[in-house]
C-alpha cells in the first residue's frame, strides 16, 4: 500500500530507522484492546475511587470515539476540530450539541488548544478514556442525586483509571496471557525488517513499555517469521524499553543497561554501544552510535509523544503510522461520486449567490426597484440546495465514522490532527509493512502542493 510524503525524504541517506513499539512494530487489534481498558479503568473507578455501581451497565462501543478528537473537561464536551480550531462538531457527554448550543459554550467556536481544559485524543490508548468520559457526563447529568464530582474531575479521574490501569499490569498480563485475543501477527512487517538489513540499515527500537512486556510481544509477533536472523535481538543494533517518550527527546534521563537472559538492570553511564537499554536520552543515544539527526528516521503512531516532540527537540526524520489510514481512504474513493455531486450542488449555489448579489447592486447602486418574488424565490432554491447538501454531507460521513466523520477532515477543513500530520509527520503510512512495497533507497517527493489561486 501507499506511503504519503509530506516532505522529501531521501531513504538512501538514511543510516537508521528507529521504531516506536505498540501500535508500529506491533499490531493491536485495538477494539478488543481498548475494550480491555475501558473494563479495567472501570473496576479502578469502582474500587480505588469510590465510583457507585452505575458505572457497570456503561456500554463500550469502540466507534463511539476516533483519534483526534478533543476532550473539553470543563464542559463535558467531545469536540472535532478544523485545522483553524473551529469546532465542527461537537456532543455533550453522548448527546450531540445543535449548532446554537455550540455557539452558546464556544461563541466563535474557535478554542485555545494550549488552554490545560482541552485535552486530545492522539493515540488508540486514549479511546477508552473518551467512551468512560461520555458516559460519566451522561450518568452526572441524568442521575444529580449521585452527587458525582464536576465534569473536569470525572475526566481526571477516568484518565487516572485508564494510567493505572496501563502501568499497574492488569492489562499487561492479560494480553501476555492473551496474545492471540489482542495482538495481530503481520509477516510482511517482518520481511520489510529484514529486507532494510541487507541494504545496510541499522534497526532500533524506541519503546515506552518495559523490556519484559516488550520480549513478549516480539517474541510472538517477529520470531516466527524470520528468515535470516534466529531472534528479534539479532535484528535490532539498540533497543530502548521504557523510554519515558516525549521526554527521551529532550530531557537528560539516565540510561539502565537491561541483562537480555533475565531482564535484570544496571546503571550505565558509559558510551551507549549496541544492546538493550531502559530509559535514557535520544541526544546522547545518536551521538554515542556516531549519527546526524538527518541519518535517523523514527517511525511511531503518537503524534505528540512520537512525532511532533521529536520535530521540535532533535533533528530526527519522522513517520507517522496511522492504522485507521487505509480504511479512511477507502471510504475516500467509494464517496467520490457523492464528492462530485456536492461540487455540482455547490457550483448551482454559488450561481444563485452570484444572481442575488446582482439583484441588489442594481437596488444599492442604481435606485432601482427589485421584484422580491424573485429574490425569495432564489433565497428559496438556495435554502434547498442547502437541505441536499446537508442529506449528501450526511451519507458523506456515514461512509466514514458514523458519529464523528472522517479522521483526517472537520467539515471542508483538515482537522486539527490532519494539520499536524502535515506539519510533523515526513511522511505516513497505514502500517509499517508498506514499505515492503518500497525499495529501502526510495526517494520520496511530495507532490506540489496547490495555493488557493493556482487551483
Ligand atoms: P510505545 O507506543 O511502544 O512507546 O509504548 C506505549 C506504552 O505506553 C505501552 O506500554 C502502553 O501500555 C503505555 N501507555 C499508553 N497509555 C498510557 C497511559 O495513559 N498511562 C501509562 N501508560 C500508558
Ligand atoms: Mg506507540
Amino acid at each position: 500500500m501507499a506511503i504519503y510524503v509530506n516532505r522529501v525524504l531521501n531513504m538512501k541517506q538514511i543510516k537508521v530507522i528507529g521504531f516506536d513499539m505498540d501500535h508500529t512494530l506491533v499490531r493491536y487489534h485495538s477494539d478488543t484492546f481498548e475494550e480491555l481498558t475501558f473494563n479495567e479503568a472501570i473496576k479502578k473507578l469502582k474500587n480505588d475511587l469510590d465510583y457507585p455501581v452505575d458505572i457497570d451497565h456503561f456500554s463500550f462501543n469502540f466507534k463511539d470515539a476516533i483519534r483526534g478528537l478533543v476532550v473539553d473537561k470543563e464542559n463535558g464536551n467531545i469536540l472535532k476540530v478544523s485545522l483553524y480550531n473551529k469546532i465542527k462538531n461537537s456532543y455533550h457527554g453522548s448527546k450531540k450539541l445543535n449548532y446554537k448550543e455550540q455557539q452558546k459554550t464556544y461563541l466563535g467556536s474557535s478554542i485555545d488548544l494550549g488552554d490545560p481544559r482541552y485535552l486530545s485524543v492522539d493515540t488508540n490508548f486514549s479511546i477508552a478514556f473518551t467512551i468512560i468520559f461520555s458516559q460519566l457526563v451522561d450518568l452526572k447529568d441524568k442521575k444529580p442525586q449521585l452527587e458525582l464530582p464536576s465534569y473536569a474531575e470525572l475526566a481526571d479521574h477516568a484518565l487516572y483509571a485508564v494510567d493505572i490501569a496501563h502501568r499497574d499490569g492488569s492489562l499487561k498480563e492479560e494480553v501476555k496471557a492473551n496474545l492471540e485475543k489482542y495482538i495481530i501477527k503481520d509477516e510482511k512487517i517482518v520481511k520489510a525488517l529484514e529486507r532494510f538489513k541487507k541494504y545496510g540499515k541499522k534497526l532500533w527500537i524506541v519503546t515506552n513499555s518495559g523490556y519484559a512486556y516488550t520480549k513478549a510481544l516480539l517474541d510472538y509477533t517477529i520470531n516466527p517469521f524470520l528468515k535470516e536472523h534466529q531472534d528479534w535481538t539479532e535484528l535490532f543494533e539498540v533497543t530502548v524499553t521504557l523510554a519515558a517518550k516525549p521526554r527521551f527527546f529532550s530531557d537528560k534521563l539516565s540510561f539502565l543497561k537491561v541483562d537480555e537472559k533475565t531482564g535484570m538492570l544496571e546503571n550505565y553511564d558509559k558510551k551507549v554501544i549496541p544492546g538493550i537499554y531502559q530509559g535514557g536520552y535520544a541526544p546522547k543515544l545518536q551521538k554515542d552510535m556516531g549519527y546526524l539527526g538527518s541519518e535517523i528516521l523514527y517511525l511511531g503512531d503518537h503524534i505528540y509523544g512520537d512525532i511532533l516532540k521529536l520535530k521540535k527537540t532533535c533533528d530526527w526524520r519522522t513517520a507517522l503510522v496511522i492504522e485507521e489510514l487505509d480504511s479512511e481512504v477507502k471510504a475516500y474513493k467509494d464517496t467520490k461520486y457523492i464528492s462530485i455531486e456536492i461540487d455540482k450542488l455547490m457550483e448551482k449555489k454559488t450561481a444563485l449567490e452570484a444572481e442575488l448579489d446582482d439583484l441588489y447592486a442594481k437596488e444599492h447602486e442604481l435606485n432601482e426597484q427589485i421584484d422580491k418574488t424573485i429574490v425569495n424565490k432564489k433565497f428559496d432554491e438556495v435554502v434547498a440546495i442547502d437541505k441536499e447538501l446537508a442529506k449528501h454531507i450526511k451519507e458523506y460521513e456515514s461512509h466514514f465514522n458514523e458519529k464523528w466523520g472522517e479522521v483526517m477532515r472537520a467539515g471542508a477543513e483538515p482537522s486539527v490532527y490532519a494539520h499536524q500530520i502535515e506539519k510533523y509527520a515526513c511522511i505516513y503510512m497505514n502500517n509499517i509493512a508498506d514499505f515492503y512495497d518500497h525499495s529501502p533507497r526510495m526517494y520520496f517527493r511530495p507532490s506540489k502542493r496547490k495555493l488557493a489561486h493556482e487551483i
